[in-house]
């Protein structure tokens, strides 16, 4: 067994705070809290100094937050006010001045707690203290979300041998969310979309109500959860008949963009150079309109996270991020397409830990 990663982490973090001017820093981000500690309850505080890590939780969570981070942190339980209690417990570690907290992840009424009744620390805002420290994943973070990205396959591969026209979106959804949960996925990182028809040209549709129809267009844009780490996978598949000349040749396109960005994208080129890889070859054909979002996004802890590959991120991405790419094409009142799989930035170049089975699906 390696060593335990979460002490690297803390000792990235307590760099970080030193960079920062920061003697510490009150972390409430949940995913935050479960990269640093281990801890994957829905409920707790995280005190971060240079020497120490505290949790404090409620009872709900004593059995749980002892198993999942004691090995790293110190844990307090506390069955009155959880607040109250960090600031008590703060005060024992050690004389800090500038605390910071996650000005993200925060509310406005927790943000008050910080200052009322005369509190000794100073405390300063932060944005993406861990979560920068997060978009580079290490060898556990990677196989985890390889893990989730072939459950993701296969819970996709067993569906469509049951998707025929006569099922509603919402039905579709329904049997691919219990071939996920059969197959281990910890939960759903996001509501899974199934689209069809027109409605494919809605990038973010919602599953409906609305029966798919023979020649359908049928989009499932989806997610898997292992050991709290989420894969992202998008599919378009026709159903109940041949694909036509037109979605054969839009699907061609998108397909063809895809292929090219997943096998182009590397560490260190800027995020707008990873979006432009698909989206000038798009915009060549003349559908540079119909491409309204970015290539792709971070995924771990969270679905959504650093870095962008957006036209608007002249960052490098940096070695060993986990990143979708997702080109797609959508026309309005026809339907649109969309091919999602998941990368992982190695030294070495791009390794796809999603099936990328791409090609062309006609369940006829
Ligand atoms: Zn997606
Ligand atoms: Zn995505």
């Amino acid at each position: 067994m390696g060593a335990d990663p979460r002490h690297a982490r803390h000792e990235a973090l307590a760099r970080a705070l030193e960079a920062e001017g920061l003697d510490g820093v009150l972390v409430t981000s949940r995913a935050n809290i479960r990269y640093l500690t281990g801890f994957s309850g829905s409920a707790a505080l995280v005190a971060a100094t240079r020497a120490d890590l505290l949790l404090v939780t409620d009872f709900r969570y004593d059995e749980q937050a002892r198993a999942e981070a004691a090995a790293v942190a110190r844990v307090e339980i506390e069955s009155t006010s959880v607040w109250e209690r960090l600031f008590k417990e703060l005060a024992t570690l050690g004389s800090l001045v500038a605390v910071g907290y996650e000005a993200h992840a925060l509310t406005v009424k927790d943000a008050e707690r910080l200052t009322e009744g005369g509190k000794p620390w100073r405390w300063k805002p932060t944005t993406e203290l861990v979560e920068r420290l997060r978009v580079r994943k290490d060898a556990g973070e990677v196989a985890a979300i390889k893990s989730a990205a072939v459950l993701a396959g296969e819970a996709l591969a067993g569906t469509l041998r049951h998707v025929r026209p006569g099922l509603t979106e919402l039905e579709i959804a329904g049997l691919l969310e219990g071939a996920l949960r059969r197959l281990g996925s910890e939960g759903h990182p996001f509501p899974t979309i199934v689209a069809s028809g027109p409605r494919t040209a809605l990038p973010h549709a919602r599953s409906s109500r609305r029966t798919v129809a023979a020649g359908d267009w049928l989009l499932l844009d989806f997610g898997a959860q292992v050991d709290g780490y989420c894969a992202d996978i998008t599919r378009t598949v026709v159903v109940g008949a041949r694909a036509t000349e037109r979605q054969r040749s839009l699907y061609a396109l998108v397909e063809e963009a895809q292929r090219r960005a997943r096998a182009g994208v590397r560490a260190g080129m800027a995020g707008r150079e990873a979006d432009a890889l698909a989206r000038d070859l798009i915009a060549a054909r003349g559908f540079g309109d119909a491409f309204g979002h970015s290539l792709g996004h971070g995924i771990g802890l969270e679905v959504h996270e650093a870095p962008r590959l957006a036209k608007t991120n002249a960052d490098p991405l940096p070695v060993g991020a986990v990143v979708t790419i997702e080109p797609g094409v959508y026309l309005a009142g026809q339907g649109g397409v969309r091919i999602e799989d998941d990368v992982h930035l190695a030294a070495a170049g791009p390794e796809l830990l999603s099936d990328g089975r791409s090609e062309l699906v006609e369940l006829d």
